[in-house]
């Protein structure tokens, strides 16, 4: 057979049995998918034989790019010796390994570690954590928990519960806890100065705090940049101030490093920008460098003995899955690790960062680019109608899938968020990567929307 004719069968199965995530199947079987068969470094080749730049990193967990040799390597001596064993009352080499590792380059303070398989169950894992504490502690009555607007931690329902993304959420409402909502300092959408932005969002909590402080658990949020919500960036030093009104109201801060962490805004955790430890910390997509699904919930050790006890006083965390620290993903994330401090990635994102504003910076002065928002390689880019009035163009014309169609025409991947363009390039991304990738981006948005 044919590439070409290869390619049909495929698609047409395709269409038949697969239901993908976040898809309207109506428009996907009406389109020709694109179908993966290989990465190459930081490009993925489709069964025509076509290359495309991994603009979304796949969406957000490429490190080092595909195929990567020392992974590789890794999973394959791993394999040699066991590909899983349970971690309920047994342990594993990967997973001990893996779990100094991590307690190493997390936040201080940070020092036990339990896995999972994905970031959404390290969100649930947190939050059941969270609660179960306080009524270990003797607080039954800090019950609930405050989350942010626009929040997204996963699709489970836990973590669609702390979740503020209405299109994503807004239908499961029933099925949901509720939780206190306070707003995430967004200053493009903010009227007046960040200053004022920041004041208002911290008012707002504390205001709450005062009222409610002793039915609330913790405080999840995503630190430095709310992903999913288009890429909203915190101004420097709101971390710091969320811990110290949590501190003041001795409640948990709960970090969601899901999206974050592991170098993703060039440092290694989101929480280092400025320098403080959550007393929960969740991080997965980066974690396996993209290869395999693996997650982990970091916790104190204040939050780790409130669980110590006698057998007869059930105070055990009743909760694990079937494939809790696998060891073939503990094995790649242990490789993935050690290549970004041998390749200095997590100090080079910082680097390449400053370059990768200098290659956006034409787009600035597109009349439908409303605002770029970026921190190490995350980046947002909203497209509005009108760029004096920060108009949106509505839901559904669709601008962020067209331009991310034009783009994948021209060789990158790209993903949208409603109207903001999400570029999240591999970290491992060179220099001349990143400057072929902007010309597409720019591209697709000038071809999308002609000035
Ligand atoms: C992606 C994401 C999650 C969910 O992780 P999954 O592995 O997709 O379940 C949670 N929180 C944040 C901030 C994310 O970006």
């Amino acid at each position: 057979m044919n590439t070409n004719a290869i390619y049909r069968k495929l698609a047409e199965k395709d269409k038949k049995f697969l239901w993908h995530p976040f898809t309207q199947m109506q428009d996907y079987v009406a389109a020709a998918p694109i179908i993966i068969e290989r990465g190459e470094g930081i490009k993925l080749q489709d069964v025509q034989g076509r290359s495309y730049y991994d603009g979304v990193s796949s969406i957000w967990l490429n490190v080092h790019g595909h195929c990567v040799p020392d992974i590789d390597r890794a999973i394959i001596e791993q394999l040699g010796r066991i590909a899983h064993s349970t971690l309920l009352g047994l342990s594993s080499v990967p997973a001990i390994h893996l779990a100094e590792k991590l307690v190493s380059i997390a936040p201080d303070g940070l020092c036990k570690v339990f896995y999972s398989d994905s970031g959404s169950e390290a969100v649930e894992i947190g939050i059941k954590i969270a609660y179960q504490y306080w009524q270990l502690k003797g607080e039954p009555s800090r019950s609930s928990f405050i989350a942010m607007t626009n929040a997204y931690h996963g699709d489970t329902i836990g973590a669609t519960s702390v979740g503020g993304i209405d299109l994503f959420h807004e239908t499961y409402h029933d099925l949901m806890f509720a939780v206190h909502r306070v707003p995430y300092p967004h200053a493009y959408r903010y009227d007046g100065t960040i200053e004022q932005c920041t004041n208002h969002c911290l008012n707002r909590l504390r205001m709450l705090l005062d009222m409610k402080q002793r039915e609330i658990a913790g405080l999840i949020v995503e630190p430095m940049v709310q992903g999913a919500a288009g890429m909203i960036m915190m101004p420097p030093g709101f971390m710091a101030q969320l811990r110290s009104i949590c501190d003041e109201h001795n409640i948990l801060l709960l970090a969601d490093e899901v999206a974050t962490g592991v170098g993703r805004t060039g440092r290694w955790f989101a929480c280092d920008h400025d320098g403080i430890s959550p007393d929960i910390m969740m991080m997965a997509k980066g974690l396996t460098g993209g290869y395999l699904p693996l997650a982990a919930t970091l916790t104190t050790e204040d939050v780790y003995n409130a669980f110590l006890g006698d057998y007869s006083e059930r105070k055990t965390f009743f909760h694990g899955h079937s494939y809790t620290g696998n060891q073939l993903g503990c094995a790649a994330a242990l490789a993935n690790l050690k290549l970004i401090e041998d390749t200095r990635l997590v100090e080079s994102v910082s680097e390449k960062s400053q370059l990768l504003h200098d290659l956006l910076e034409p787009l600035r002065d597109h009349p439908n680019v409303g605002d770029i928002r970026k921190l190490g390689m995350m980046t947002g880019i909203e497209l509005v109608r009108d760029k004096a009035g920060k108009e949106a163009f509505d839901w559904d014309e669709k601008i962020g899938i067209q331009v991310c169609i034009r783009s994948t025409e021209l060789g990158m991947i790209l993903r949208p968020l409603g109207n903001v363009i999400i570029f999240m390039p591999p970290l491992a991304s060179t220099v001349a990567d990143l400057t072929a990738m902007t010309k597409i981006l720019q591209q697709a948005i000038g071809d999308v929307l002609p000035s």
